[in-house]
């Protein structure tokens, strides 16, 4: 089967693997039908990514159909059509029983497809841990419906979830790519007075308020953010911040466009250390979390989206076959054309 393989730093091709087996028997085999290029696969083409493995099978977000199942899957069967999890994890560890499935104790806990075991942006993808791995998509919705629930999606749930936004705050999210557009709209769940979207770039910004996934919008380097937010607040600052844009610059503005005692929720990846002012935040009391997504409520985002509380179908810009899939990394690495995600259809 053709596959995007990461064979070194600084080298993602498409190239030829056999077809993947069952090897535990809690392991599925998925034929992918719809995968999409994430920006954490260019983080690892560059090599960003320690864990990664060369030779690896890279994509870690897809959908697709059972193949076939080891024989302690009891959740799944051939035929069913399924979001598979960007992490895999065990469902039983101290971790995972309380939904911090990101630091699942398993060896292959956490982000491994596509990393570290060979991913998806192929013809078919072995899932490990199945039970726990793949999520039944709905009836009647698309492939490219549910394309981001395993990755981006779980992460903009996770980000609005750790913000525990409520309905009187005012709520920032800098960054509005991909995983900011899903953060955004996931922030909406709540309810919240005002959602503000910051980003450099206007075209994602008319976007953002085309679909009203923000109710502000502020270019920084036109408008004064802190200005914006004091009015909106009678100059006490944001109730909550998600950072997801993952800057020396945006991880400053998050905590001091903060109101004392809010909280912010640190999303983004970023390629190298950053400093607290701790003398600076002295007073300001806020609550900082970061991390890695627990991507443990993908059937609940499922089931939003068949609510019709969720769409994320207009993030997807380009599509390209898996034959035409380095034509698809190079759109997507130079930004060019307008784009936000790209779907690969492997057939
Ligand atoms: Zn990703
Ligand atoms: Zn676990």
């Amino acid at each position: 089967m053709k596959a995007v393989i990461y064979e070194k730093k600084g080298s993602l091709i498409l190239g030829d693997r056999p077809v993947p087996q069952l090897c535990e028997p809690t392991d599925a085999i998925v034929k992918v039908t719809l995968a999409s290029i994430c920006t954490s696969d260019l983080h690892i083409k560059h090599g960003a990514v320690l864990r990664a493995k060369p030779g690896v099978v890279v994509g870690h977000e897809m959908v697709g159909v059972v193949q076939e199942v080891g024989e302690q899957v009891k959740n799944f069967q051939p035929g069913d059509r399924v979001t598979v999890n960007v992490e895999t994890f065990c469902g039983k560890c101290f971790f995972c029983e309380r939904g911090y499935v990101n630091n699942c104790t398993d060896e292959n806990g956490g982000w491994a497809l596509g990393c570290r075991i060979d991913g998806g942006q192929a013809e078919y993808v072995r899932v490990p841990l199945a039970d726990q791995g793949l999520n039944k998509i709905p009836k009647g919705l698309s492939d490219r419906q549910v394309l981001f629930v395993g990755d981006i999606l779980a992460t903009g749930y996770w980000a609005a979830k750790i913000g525990e936004i409520k309905r009187e705050d005012t709520v920032v999210v800098l960054g509005a790519g991909p995983t900011g557009m899903c953060a955004l709209m996931c922030a909406r769940l709540y309810e919240p007075k005002t959602i503000v979207a910051v980003d450099l770039d206007e075209r994602r910004l008319a976007l953002v308020r085309e679909e009203g996934w923000a109710d502000v919008t502020v270019q920084p380097q036109k408008e004064d953010l802190f200005q914006v937010v004091a009015e909106l607040t009678q100059g006490r600052g944001a109730d909550v911040v998600l950072e997801v844009a993952g800057g020396a610059d945006t991880f400053q503005t998050a905590w001091k466009v903060a109101r004392p005692n809010g909280i912010v929720g640190i999303v983004a990846i970023y390629d190298e250390d950053q400093t607290l002012p701790l003398p600076k935040m002295y007073g300001k009391n806020l609550t900082l979390k970061m991390g890695g997504v627990d991507a443990s409520d993908c059937d609940e985002i499922l089931s939003l989206i068949a609510q019709g509380k969720l769409d994320t179908t207009k993030l997807i810009t380009h599509e390209v076959t898996l034959d035409n899939v380095m034509e698809g990394y190079r759109i997507f690495e130079q930004k060019e054309d307008g784009v936000i995600k790209v779907a690969v259809r492997p057939s």
